[in-house]
């Protein structure tokens, strides 16, 4: 058996379309640019991998969860550098107009995509602000602008002091949130890897200073973990550790993953110093030091910064799980079964019941056992089509078991559960059904 993986975004857009994962948004319009919409399936699954990196982050005992508004007070941006300082570098083809980011430039003229034209004579760089401005109140005047946040971290730190004295948490202690951001990017694309509106997850580790790469060193290898235990290949991740840095920051690395357009930004690990809270104690004039009871001392705490993208992620998964199996029987025939091969927490279904027939004797026990199945789990089910068929369908979206309730089901009130990866099926009981499934996605 040969098996293909995703070479192509294109594969993926259109079975997400098809399926009901992502679609465009106001399609009926002609789209929006940059803009998705997630649809039936995608949505579940999204849930999903937020829930997973949720879980990850804020079941841990030093850790608390924070979801802060989109729109915060304006002086925030200009604490955070972003008024001033968040744009990008520009540059226009002058031959074909094409207008792309400069720090891209040496790629799109390596990949020769950038200008469509073929032509290497470029204008001056220039900056533009990648905030999107909107107003508040009655008044669209200069007093009224607030932004939409191009980041969700700047929640986290004017509510350092709010979650530590809330929760009691010593220092080194976490805030993790996510949320929606918004960025008027200048060369978006690539289907949901580079959008203007897309949620963060994002998650600030506040540390004693001297302590900082300890804990920097700690966080690389905890995100690498989280993404050995949801099944991306290694093979398809690096590190990439900066050499030029942000001027807040100390240290800085990017978790690269191997995307069908070739190994780019999935997650930023940060050492950000006390660059933001000493921002916004010096802008807000209130002391954001923290007090260290045990030693009698005050200090502003440094931060180490995990920040990915949901949407990226999402993108991540979908690329990494995606294979077409392409086997030939005897006569020469190809066949070619697509399977999402998902971690089954990140699958938008954990089963499918699949009546083998329509009859009602058959049909009502299926109605009843999808009940069942649906206060633990994710269900769906389908009763048209071959059997053949309707397991192809669901091992497309990734789910990872497929019930079938056949005619002697009705006698020895057992089912037949067939698995995604192997095919290999089993006979259990209907009563035991939901244990089995939650023990199984327990091991996967
Ligand atoms: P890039 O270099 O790709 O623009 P960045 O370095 O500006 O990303 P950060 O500000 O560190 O990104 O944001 C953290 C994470 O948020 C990124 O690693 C990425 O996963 C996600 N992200 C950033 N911008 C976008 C976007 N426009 N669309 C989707 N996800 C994004």
């Amino acid at each position: 058996m040969k098996i293909k993986h995703c070479e192509d975004l294109n594969t993926l857009v259109s079975l997400s379309k098809r399926r009901g994962f992502v679609f465009q948004s106001s399609e009926i319009y002609g789209g929006l640019g940059s803009c998705w919409d997630y649809g039936p399936l995608g949505s579940l699954m999204k849930l999903n991998v937020k829930r997973a990196w949720w879980n990850a982050m804020t079941r841990r005992p030093d850790i608390v969860g924070l979801d802060a508004a989109i729109l915060m007070h304006p002086t925030v941006w200009k604490a955070s550098g972003h008024v001033d300082g968040f744009s990008d570098p520009l540059v226009d083809c002058k031959a074909c107009k094409t207008r792309f980011r400069a720090d891209n430039t040496e790629s799109y003229l390596l990949r020769k995509e950038c200008p469509q034209c073929g032509s290497q004579n470029l204008s001056e760089e220039r900056n533009f602000n990648l905030m999107f401005k909107t107003h508040m109140g009655p008044l669209e005047d200069s007093a009224s602008v607030v932004y939409l946040r191009p980041e969700t971290a700047q929640g986290h730190f004017v509510n350092f002091m709010n979650c530590q004295q809330s929760s009691r948490y010593k220092i080194p202690f976490g805030i993790a949130a996510i949320g929606k951001s918004f960025r008027n990017e200048i060369t978006p694309g690539n289907f949901i890897f580079r959008t203007r509106e897309f949620e963060q997850m994002e998650m600030q580790y506040f540390v004693k200073p001297g302590t900082d790469e300890k804990f920097f060193n700690e966080w690389k290898e905890t995100r690498h973990n989280f993404y050995m235990k949801y099944g991306i290949k290694a093979e398809n991740l690096r590190f990439h550790d900066h050499e030029k840095l942000a001027h807040y920051a100390r240290a800085a690395t990017d978790f690269e993953y191997k995307f069908p357009m070739g190994f780019s930004e999935l997650e930023g690990i940060h050492n950000r110093a006390d660059f933001d809270l000493t921002q916004h104690s010096s802008f807000s004039g209130k002391s954001l030091e923290y007090f260290d009871e045990a030693n009698k001392e005050k200090y502003i705490p440094y931060v180490i910064e995990t920040a990915v993208g949901c949407d990226r992620l999402f993108l991540a998964f979908m690329c990494d799980a995606y294979r077409e199996e392409i086997s030939t029987d005897e006569a020469g025939k190809e066949d070619t079964r697509i399977v999402l091969g998902l971690h089954p927490e990140l699958a938008p279904y954990k089963v499918a019941v699949l009546p083998l027939s329509k009859k009602e004797e058959l049909s009502s026990i299926a109605g009843k056992l999808r009940n069942q199945l649906a206060e633990d789990f994710d269900v769906t089910y389908d009763e048209a089509a071959s059997i053949g068929k309707r397991y192809r369908r669901q091992d497309e979206i990734g789910t990872p078991f497929c019930v079938t309730v056949d005619f002697d089901t009705i006698n020895d009130q057992a089912v037949t559960v067939r698995h995604r990866d192997t095919m290999v099926q089993e006979r259990i009981a209907m009563s035991q059904l939901n244990t089995y499934i939650t023990t199984k996605l327990k091991s996967f």
